[in-house]
């Protein structure tokens, strides 16, 4: 099993560190290489995805990554920009489905920004769709409006465009993730204002007849946005396009406590995958070992799961997680009164001891 590992800027090598100490003490060999991505790979070598770590990335059979990124790059030409890196990967690898869930832990609930009562026992799995839509639609760019409110002036312009191809298999993988969970789909759109999720939704309805089993509801991005804070257990499986889907993660993302918590999945055709946390480089707290590197360590759970088909080994690490939590130990920004603050390598070698804690008493 061969894993290329990118850890990428700011507190990405501070996180991903500890999930390679995660997976080094499971009882699975593993071939793992290191390579720059980002910002940092942009230093070194003057691109955010060298040839070298794209070849690497298609070579192995996951990637784990850790997140790119920091302002003093925003000066930068787009395609040099570290976040370029994410896009070509996904891109080059052809990963066209992100999977995040989103799970509120029992002894995280106070950390939600909403009340205990309506997060306890969360879990969504947020289904976005990831190399379309208006992030990769051509033309885009600048220009010199021609007509629109102001003819003469400068503008810029993106286009959003779905094919019905990129429609069917997101629509695919949402349907049969439902069938292994609560069997219910949530289709977001805006199909009431724009042509391409008016399309969405009859292409999702039609790939739905393979699905009876599973039930389809569709809704509008501002109704999915308010109902996400007013009901979210309401929802299953969220399918979306690439934006909504970027900002709906994000807000799910915070109904459980932390960012820092929720792993992510980025899969192609055949569930070869790269896995990260769903959260960015961290600017602000970079470098200070104090970043939660759970969500890294369960995309790591993740990548066992649907890639290196480990599923006991994924089993492992999510409750060697969920006893960490247990035991009290919180970084930062999952912290509480009453809980012991521990930093980034603190945490790690808190879910290592209580995997060779499990170890020892499956095997006495
Ligand atoms: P961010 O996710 O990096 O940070 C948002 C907030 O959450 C910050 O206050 C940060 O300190 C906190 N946070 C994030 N992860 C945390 C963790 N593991 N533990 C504790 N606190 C954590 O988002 P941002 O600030 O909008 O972006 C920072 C940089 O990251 C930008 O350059 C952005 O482009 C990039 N970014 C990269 C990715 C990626 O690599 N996949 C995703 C999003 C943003």
């Amino acid at each position: 099993m061969k894993i290329a590992i990118l850890p990428g800027d700011g507190i990405g090598t501070e996180i991903v560190a500890e999930a390679v100490k995660v997976l080094q003490c499971l009882d699975l060999k593993f071939e793992m290489e290191h390579a720059l991505v980002g910002g940092a790979a942009y230093d070194a070598h003057g691109h955010p995805l060298p040839d070298s770590t794209l070849s690497l990335a298609k070579a192995a059979d996951a990637v784990l990554f850790g997140a790119v990124g920091d302002w003093k790059y925003d000066k930068l030409v787009r395609p040099l920009r570290p976040e370029q890196a994410i896009l070509g990967l996904r891109k080059h690898l052809g990963l066209f489905a992100n999977l995040r869930p989103a799970i509120c832990y029992e002894q995280l609930m106070h950390a939600s920004s909403l009340k205990p009562e309506l997060v306890a026992g969360l879990d969504i799995l947020i289904i976005r769709e990831l190399t379309g839509d208006i992030y990769f639609g051509q033309p885009r760019g600048r220009r010199t409006a021609v007509d629109g409110h102001f003819p003469g002036a400068e503008e810029a312009f993106d286009t959003m465009r779905y094919s019905k191809p990129e429609i069917e298999r997101i629509a695919h993988v949402a349907f049969q993730a439902a069938r292994k969970r609560g069997r219910k789909v949530t289709s977001v759109d805006k199909a009431n204002v724009l042509e391409t999720f008016q399309f969405w939704k009859d292409v999702v309805t039609e790939v739905h007849a393979q699905y009876p089993d599973v039930e389809l509801e569709h809704m509008y991005v501002d109704n999915a946005a308010m109902q996400l804070v007013k009901a979210p257990k309401k929802f299953d499986v969220v399918v979306t396009g690439n934006m909504f889907g970027d900002i709906l993660s994000d807000e799910a993302a915070m109904l459980t406590g932390s960012i820092g918590m929720l792993p992510s999945a980025s899969l192609d055709k055949a569930n070869k995958g790269l896995y990260e946390p769903s959260h960015g480089s961290a600017p602000d707290i970079a470098g200070k070992g104090i970043a939660n590197p759970l969500a890294t360590i369960l995309s790591a759970a993740m990548m066992l799961r649907y890639t290196l088909n480990q599923p006991e080994a994924a089993d492992r690490i999510e409750s060697a997680v969920r006893s960490v939590l247990a035991a009290g130990y919180r970084t930062g920004d999952i912290w509480s009164e009453g809980t012991t603050k521990v930093g980034t390598r603190e945490m790690g070698d808190a879910v290592v001891a209580a995997l060779i804690t499990t170890k020892t008493i499956t095997k006495s």
